[in-house]
């Protein structure tokens, strides 16, 4: 089967490997769709070594091992990128997103790939969706997990900052959950994400890279402030905050991006602000993301702007970090 490795800087190498069997508690899965993350991209320029990569796949079961109950040969799946084991103290007593025994669902297989082995355990059947929609049932599950960790209310002003995938997501959830008024920080060159941002429910959008977002909305009321942009932006999100506000915080340093800054803790104090951080590891919600997309309270099919075979994996790679104005989510496809 092919397989598809990657190494910094940029480099992807489609491989062919031996099929892999599953094991008693594993699945064998033909991959048809697996979404570029932003992670994909960071690793891209980091990672010293030939490595699999891609977490936000679908596919058919093809073959499961003697003791899987809970899928079959022929079920349609996507997979969680980390699963809570069940069995730990957090797990039992309630708190799986505290789970300290989570597992990935096969290192070694990935979902830039014709097949990948599974845990079966990790694997979520679905029907009434297609694979590319089912295969953004991860990053919803990001988006979220961020907007829980938010706690929206009826009526809260939201300032999302950033409008990649997560961010995009969560402006559509923070509508759902009965924001009065989402504003959304992007760059002026995003000119498919800002439309979406739009198309979700953003009444307002802020170009960083023209305006000054602390000015723009000085005098405003911010009941609550998601941020998928770099840790450095943070204490923007602490000036923009009003008295009591909650900051919501998804993501963590890169080789572009320092996972450093400096806050002001007297400030924050005195405008009584909580600043909390999402960290959707383990994956929960897949059920719930899955029922969401299938409804149509969420429609992510907009998205996904690029397809490609796995062969183009590269070129699709390098796409995401020169065609800005018009890439979301780029999505291989078999
Ligand atoms: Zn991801
Ligand atoms: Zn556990």
């Amino acid at each position: 089967m092919k397989q598809a490795f990657m190494k910094a800087p940029d480099l992807v190498e489609i491989r062919e490997t031996d099929l892999p069997v599953p094991g008693s508690d594993e699945v064998l899965i033909d991959v048809r769709a697996c979404g570029i993350c932003g992670s994909d991209l960071n690793a891209a320029a980091v990672q010293a070594e030939f490595a699999p990569f891609g977490h936000e796949f679908s596919g058919v079961v093809e073959a499961a091992g003697s003791a899987v109950r809970n899928v079959r040969a022929g079920d349609r799946v996507t997979v969680e990128s980390s699963s809570f084991c069940g069995t730990c103290d957090m797990c039992r007593d309630g708190r799986p997103e505290l789970c300290r025994n989570r597992y990935i669902f096969a290192p070694q297989y990935c979902g830039f790939a014709e097949k990948v082995i599974a845990k079966a355990g990790a694997a979520v059947p679905f029907e009434g969706i297609s694979f590319e929609e089912a295969a953004l049932t991860e990053p919803l599950g990001v988006a979220l997990d961020l907007t829980e960790t938010a706690d929206i209310r009826l009526n809260d002003r939201v300032v999302i900052f950033g409008a990649g995938p997560i961010g995009l997501m969560a402006v559509r959830l923070a509508r759902l959950k009965g924001a009065g008024r989402v504003t959304v920080l992007a760059r002026s060159h995003s000119r498919a994400r800002i439309a979406l941002a739009e198309r979700y429910g953003a009444d307002r959008i802020i170009l960083t890279d023209l305006e000054n977002p602390v000015e723009a909305l000085r005098g405003e009321r911010t009941d609550r402030i998601l941020v998928t942009t770099p840790p450095s932006t943070l204490p923007d999100a602490v000036s923009i905050a009003s008295f009591g506000a909650v900051i919501s915080h998804i993501g963590f340093g890169t080789p572009r991006f320092s996972g450093q800054c400096t806050l002001d803790i007297d400030r924050m104090h005195f405008k009584r602000l909580q600043l909390r951080l999402s960290f959707a590891a383990p994956a929960l919600y897949f059920p719930r993301c899955l029922d969401m997309i299938k409804s149509g309270l969420i429609d992510v099919r907009p998205l996904i702007t690029h397809r490609f075979p796995l062969e183009e994996l590269g070129a699709a790679l390098s796409a995401c970090r020169t065609d800005r104005e018009h890439m979301i989510k780029a999505m291989m496809v078999r």
